[in-house]
Order: structure tokens, then sequence, then C-alpha cells
């Protein structure tokens, strides 16, 4: 038996769930800040929990890296024999039926890289408690359904720190000796853990305010560092707007008199949904034109209203267990996708959604880790704030939404407030409000929380001249994924119409039905397969399936390509419009990809230049929808439609239509550029400025793909006039890879060195060079002074770009993109576990690799499991691509 097996991390399983041994009725904390060691002191008001199987069940406090100073029971110091103190815990026995204990500790925020609990970033001091960070600020039941009532007191130097937040409401303020001074924060309401939020420091504050539908007027603050105040005002709209759209459709108010976020460089994921105290990374508040892109803004306004109702689905109603994460994330990305569906174009949004869904979580699905929205297990919860969780979730949610429509969803959401108002709740206590309020019984759709994979949908019709009948024969399937060998079948709305000849909608009648019941139906697939009969149709119609994306699911249908052009050209829903471009695209990519594997000639079909052409010409269309249209789907999603992947044949294939199509709608690219270069003069971060931007980018795109001096210099001359950053970064993008681009890429550096969110996007610009020494640039690139390993967006943009999403570049045949990997994962578990386990997460498609490149990246697995130090984080992700 190696080290390893002996204390191999154990999987905690939902099965075992037991309520909490006791329960708070208050705690207060106090901090006194420091630049060596911070005190923490916490009073915990406790009674034991009558629901709890044992009545007289140890106090197991769970803390992790903490100095223990000193503990007292009811204002007694506590004898060390009655307490035992190991790496996680604080147990204390023979409690009463209650207790009131005081504990101090002492930690050492300022060498905490993990950014959990309390760490510092640029001199100040910020908190992470979701899920586990609060035990490692103090002793604690760091659990969601342990919920109470806050009190925090903060001491820190005045000068340097002015600032001093934690949640809810400022109650009092004062010096406490001679450079020091408190602020005491009371949060009225009741919370877990980790909603907890700290932050000290030299901080500037925009300031607004909104005034709610019942006529109270809460205070709006963001808190940054002093340069970047001016780049919080598309966040502070953003807020209000979230504000407004969250009592309009939800009816829901916001419930304290100030709602703050403060913005941090150094933090782990997007953002955090403390009560009253928003902490943000930087990438999701700052934004002006010159330095973010469109796709920033937008970021930051989902990310800001993600937060914002969070207050509700999360905060107001939380969950009772981690396994139950998907209850408020799944549902509050379904919020925010909705919100940027009203505040931009629904169609676009769901067409970028469904992309990351089968870029992303489709993968996940297929991989080592896939896992249920609702899991039944993990090694390490932070590996599992994953689009499974969050993006497979919201299509639960929307799926309730379909099913129920969107007053029966109403009904519904309103019920779950109605009974959970104050809670730590369950997926299951959610379908059952969604089904009690309207009548409906989502006993069997409740499979989409347990079984992981991705299902497919296959669907086979049938023309019945004679009978003027329409049959879809529907069927279902889901592969197996780890532990679930066989599955059970799901229940699946499935939204279609179907058109005619000329493309107008043909109303629908099921066999069986009185009348005509619109042009687009939502069918219920529950069984394993099904058939569903149209009457009245007198010629072979053209069915549009899955209108909308209804279900997360891969569709099976043998769409001709005329008929995927003639859908393109004609469906009334513009997301089935999109997808028969993807569709017909996907078909031909998978056809250059296995005659490049086979050293055959590449040649590019007709039928696909005739259909694009149409749709770039088309001066009617939405030139957002043109723009996805002609975005070529990622390497990595490629990846994931072959059998077995070789990396350069997928890069071939893809470049060779991207230039293909350059060459053959040369005229046409450049047209459509000329006709929205000078549509959007001055910035406006407005859906049809978007629009005219992105299609006209993508078109610079294809045109410098030409290799023609006149597209290059084009390039070049919107790089120089840019004045917003989505044209420099695409002009940039589109030279790069150029000789020219060295003197752009420095120039960039030059002119934004001292921006780090901007700097991220020179990295990902090179993390992504599709040349073959693109591994020797990433590596020559860590040594740059803007990069720094400590810095999660850093990592991001420059070593987990390359590692998961450089196909070619990161499996390199000589698998020195995995020893570059398994290196770059050793360094990082040592600072940051979540960070490192993110870029582990590379390796999960490793055994669909071709055999060379598989026994390259099982080699450099396998010595990353030989080592017996790794992170809980990391460990879960070898040991499962390994098993
Ligand atoms: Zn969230």
């Amino acid at each position: 038996m190696n080290k390893r097996d002996s204390i191999a991390p154990q999987p905690i399983l939902l099965r075992d769930y037991v309520v909490p041994a006791f329960l708070l009725d208050r705690v207060d904390l106090t901090f006194e800040l420091d630049e060596t060691s911070t005190r923490v002191s916490s009073r915990l008001v406790l009674h034991r929990n009558p629901d709890h199987p044992v009545s007289d069940a140890d106090l197991v406090l769970d803390g992790h890296e903490l100095m223990l100073e000193s503990v007292l029971l009811d204002g007694e110091p506590m004898s060390t024999d009655r307490y035992d103190v190991d790496d996680e815990s604080l147990t204390i026995k023979g409690l009463g039926e209650s207790a009131i204990l005081e504990i101090t500790t002492r930690i050492e925020p300022q060498k905490n890289t993990s950014l959990m609990g309390l760490y510092k970033s640029n001199g100040n001091f910020f908190t992470q408690c979701e899920a586990e960070g609060f035990r490692k600020i103090t002793y604690y039941l760091d659990r969601p359904d342990v919920m109470t009532r806050f009190t925090t007191t903060i001491i820190a130097d005045r000068s340097k720190y002015p600032v001093l937040l934690s949640n809810g409401n400022r109650v009092g303020e004062g010096q406490y000796d001679r450079n020091r001074h408190w602020v005491k924060w009371v949060d009225p309401f009741k919370k877990p853990s980790y909603l907890f939020a700290l932050v000290a420091g030299k901080l500037s504050c925009l300031q607004d305010s909104f005034t709610t539908r019942s006529g109270r007027k809460v205070a709006l603050e963001i808190y940054v560092e002093p340069q970047d105040l001016e780049k919080c005002h598309h966040a502070m709209e953003s807020v209000k707007r979230s504000m407004k759209w969250d009592e309009d459709v939800y009816g829901l108010e916001y419930d304290l008199d100030s709602y703050m976020i403060v913005a941090v460089s150094d933090f782990n994921m997007g953002a955090m949904e403390n009560k009253g105290l928003n902490i943000f990374n930087t990438k999701y508040v700052l934004a002006r034109p010159e330095t973010a892109t469109d796709a920033d803004y937008m970021g930051v306004e989902a990310v800001i209203a993600h937060e914002y109702f969070h207050n509700w689905t999360g905060n107001r109603v939380t969950c009772r267990d981690w396994f139950q994460l998907s209850l408020k994330e799944g549902l509050t990305v379904f919020r925010d996708q909705e919100f940027t569906a009203d505040m931009t174009s629904r169609a676009v949004k769901r067409i970028d959604d469904v992309r990351t869904l089968r870029t992303a979580q489709f993968a996940e699905d297929a991989s080592p880790m896939a896992h249920p929205v609702r899991p039944d297990s993990y090694i390490e919860i932070n590996n599992f704030y994953t689009v499974t969780i969050y993006e497979k979730g919201a299509e639960v949610v929307r799926m309730y939404h379909t099913l129920l429509g969107a007053e029966g969803y109403r009904k519904g959401i309103d019920l779950y407030f109605k009974r959970h108002d104050g809670q730590a709740v369950t997926c299951d206590d959610f379908a059952a409000a969604m089904g009690d309020a309207n009548g409906f019984d989502f006993t069997q759709f409740k499979r989409w929380y347990s079984q992981a994979g991705t299902p497919v949908v296959k669907v086979v019709s049938q023309f019945d001249a004679a009978n003027q009948t329409y049959t879809l024969d529907i069927s279902q399937t889901c592969p197996p994924t780890p532990g679930q060998p066989e599955k059970l079948p799901f229940h699946i709305p499935i939204a279609l119409g179907l058109l005619d000849a000329a493309g107008a909608e043909i109303p629908l009648q099921l066999a069986g039905e009185a009348s005509l019941q619109g042009t687009t139906r939502v069918l219920q697939l529950t069984e394993a397969s099904q058939r569903f009969v149209f009457t009245g149709i007198s010629a072979q119609p053209t069915p549009s399936l899955l209108r909308g994306f209804s279900a997360p699911v891969k569709l099976d249908y043998p769409w001709t390509r005329q008929e995927l052009a003639f859908l393109m050209a004609h469906d009334s829903d513009s997301f089935c419009r999109w997808e028969a471009s993807h569709t017909l695209i996907r078909e031909v990519l998978l056809e250059l990809i296995a005659a490049a594997r086979a050293s055959e000639t590449l040649s590019l079909p007709g039928e696909l230049v005739d259909a694009m052409r149409r749709a770039l010409l088309d001066e009617a269309a939405d030139p957002a929808l043109i723009a996805l249209m002609f975005t070529l789907p990622a390497e990595t999603y490629l990846a994931d439609q072959v059998d077995e992947i070789h990396p350069d044949a997928i890069r071939t294939a893809r470049e060779y239509l991207r230039v293909a199509l350059a060459k053959a709608l040369r005229s046409e690219f450049k047209h459509t550029y000329a006709r929205f270069c000078g549509a959007t003069q001055a910035y406006r971060y407005a859906a049809v400025d978007i629009a005219k931007r992105a299609l006209k980018n993508v078109c610079l795109g294809y045109l410098t793909s030409l290799d023609e001096p006149a597209f290059i210099e084009l390039a070049q001359t919107q790089f120089q006039q840019a004045n917003n950053m989505t044209d420099s970064q695409a002009a940039l993008a589109a030279l790069v890879e150029l000789p020219q681009g060295a003197t752009a890429l420095a120039d960039f550096a030059n002119r934004w060195q001292d921006d780090p969110l901007v700097m991220n996007k020179w990295f990902t610009l090179q993390a992504m060079d599709k040349r073959a020494d693109a591994l020797d640039r990433v590596r020559a690139l860590q040594q740059h002074p803007a990069f720094q390993i400590t810095n999660p967006n850093k990592v991001y943009a420059l070593l987990a770009t390359f590692c998961s999403s450089n196909l070619a570049g990161f499996h390199r045949a000589d698998g020195a993109g995995y020893a570059f990997a398994a290196e770059q994962i050793l360094v990082l578990d040592k600072l940051n576990p979540q960070v490192a386990s993110r870029l582990a997460r590379s390796f999960n498609r490793w055994k669909k690799l071709e055999p060379t490149r598989r026994a390259q990246a099982k080699t450099a697995l396998e010595k990353l499991a030989a080592h017996a130090d790794l992170s809980r984080d990391v460990f879960e992700i070898i040991s499962k691509n390994l098993a």
C-alpha cells in the first residue's frame, strides 16, 4: 500500500446526510485585522437540535488552518480535556441543551493564496466563504443548513483600511485606539456561513440609489480601487436594471437598506452573492468602451444580475446541503439568462447559451467527471461548481417553464417562496412547489436531477399522402456515465413546428385532438419511444425540431442539406434558423475531418456556400444572427463529435473551411464589412450596435485569413483607429498569427500594460495561437511581468486557455503539452487547489485521443497521481480520469 492509498480522500455521500446536532441562535464576530496575524473572536449561542437522532452528540465545529487561542464555555475557560482539536475540527464533548461558546483563533490572511476564507489582494482584505471557506476563518458549523443572525465588528488600522464592510446594516463605528478604528455590522436576516463576507481596505465608492416598488430607498454602493472608479457606471446601471426586472417578472423586492458590490482582482470564480455585500471578480464589474468588449459588457450585466437574483434564490431560500447546489445555481442562471434575453436579443442569447452548453456541458457529460445535476457524491465540493450544476441546471429549470408556461411557472415560484422563505431546502422541495402549484406530476421529470449524461433523441418521420398524416416516431437513449450504466427514460419537452413548401408554418393538430392548436407544439416524450401523428397534412412538410432548444439533448434527425438550407432561410424560430446552419456546418466539418485524416483533398460543398451566401446577403436579418451562423464551432466541440480524436485533422479541416468560405464569399464579406464599418461610430452598449460590430468583425476574420495585403491593412487600420475594445481585440485577433502580428501585440501590450483585465485578453489571444510553437510562446509569456501565477484570471487567460481550448497546441503528438500541464498543476496545487483543479480538467478528453496521444496523456496523469500530497481538488480530477 503506498502512502496515497492509506490517506486517499474519501467521498462525501448524499445518502449520509444527517441534520446538524446543534443549531445557532446567533453569532457575534470580532475581527482584529493586522499585517501579520489576525485575531477572530466568535461568540456562538447554541442549542441542541431536537431533530437530531443522538441526544447527547458531541459538538463538532469545522475549522481548518486555524490557531486556537482560547475556548470559553458559558463565560468560563474550558479545560483542554473537554475538547479535541485536529486538522479539520474542534470537538466539544458533554454539552447540555444549550451553550454559549466564545472561541478565539488566529489566522494569517496575508499568507493565504487559496483565496478561500480571509485573504489579501493588493493590500486589502477580502473573504470568500462558499462553499467551505468560513472554516478557515473560525471554528463553526460550516454547513448551509445552519442559519443564524450575524453581527460583525471589524477593527483595523484607520489609514490602511478606511473602509470596513460586512453583511447587513452598519450600526456603529468609532475610534478603537490611537490608529485603529472599528465598524459594527448587523445582518437582520438569518444566513448560513457561506454567505458571510468581510472587506477592509482603501477603496473608492460609486454611489447611487434604487427605490423599490413599495417605495423603499435602497443605497447602492460599488467599491473598487480608486483608479477604477470611472469603470463602474455600467455595473451600476446593471444593478438597477436587475432590481427592476426582478420586481416586474418575479415580484421580488430587495430587502436591506443598502446593496454593496466590491470588486477584487484576485478571485477564483466570477462573483459571490454574500448577503448585502456581493464580492466580484473585477472582470465582472469594470467596463468602459476602450477596455471592455461587447462580450465583457454583457458578462458584467449578466453576472451582476446573477448575484443580485441570488438574494432570493440562494439567500432567502438556500440549500440544505451542497448536493443541492443546483437548487440555487441552476435557478439563478435561468433567471439571469431570461434577464439578459429581455435586455438584449432573446434569440442571440439563447444561441450563445446553447453553444456554451454544447461545448462545455455536453463535454463534461461525456467525460470521467460526468455527474448529475444533483450529484450523489463528491470528494471536494469546489469541483462541483460546474457547467452541469449551473448550465444544465438552468436547462432543467427552463424545462419547468416550458412545461408549465410562464404563468404556471410563476405560480410554482410563488409557492416555493411562500413555503420556504428563511429555510435551507432541497431540489425535491422545488419540484414539489412547481408540481403542487400546478397539479403537475414531476416524478419522472426529476430524473433530470439524478441521471447524468446527455440524452439522444432520435426522430423518424413519415408522411402519408393518402391519409394526410405526418408521423413522428421519437425515441430516447442516454449513454452510460460513471456509476450509471443504464438510464431510465427522461421526461423531455420537445417543441416543434412544421413548415410547408413555401416555408410557412402549418397549423398543427394531433390525432385525437378536436381542433388546430397553434404552429409550435410542445410534445412530451416520456417513454423510451413514442409515436406522434399530425393530421390534416396535405404535403410533405419540413420539420423544425427542438425549437428554442427546448431540452438539453442531442437531436438525431436525417435532414438533407437542402432541408437544412431551407430551414436556415425560412424557419420562424430564429434559434432553429441558426441551428440549421450549425447542423449543416457540423456535417461538412465532420466530412472534412475524415478526409483530412485519410489525407484526401478537401473540398467545399456548393450547398453550404449557397446557403451561407444567402444568409450573408439577407439585409433584413439580424446581423448578430448572421455573425453567429458564420462562427465556426470550436475545435474542442468538434473533438467531442468524433469517435477518436486526431487534433491535427480537426485543425486542418476547420482551417480549411474558414479559408475556403473566405475565398468563396470574398466579395460578400468585403461588401458586408464595408456596410457596417462606419455604422457604430461612437460606442454604445446597445443590441443593435453590438450586432453590427459582431458581423463586421466576423467578416474581418474571414478576409484576413485570405492573407491579402489589402485585407491585412484593413485589420491594421481598424486596430489603430478603434475607439472600443471590441474592434481593437477583433483586429488584433485577425493579425496575431500573421507576420504583422508581433508589432500589433507589442503596441497593445505597451498601451495596456497597466490594465490587468486588458492584458488578460492579450494572454488569451496568444494562448490560442494555431502555429506549431504555441507551447513555447505560452512558456515565454509566463515570464512576462504582467503574468502572475497567484492570480486566477491570469492562469485562466494563459494556461487554462491553452490547455483546454487550444486543441492541437495542447494535444501535441510529443506529449509536451501534457508534461507542461502536469508541471503547472503541481506548482498551482501548492498555491491554489481550486485553480490547479480547473487546469487538471484539461485531461478530461484523454480517453478518446488517438493511441499515441492517449498513451502520453496517461503517463502524465499517472505521474501526477503518484504525488502523495495532492489536494483533494486535484486528486479527485486525476483519480476519476484514471478510474
Ligand atoms: Zn450563482
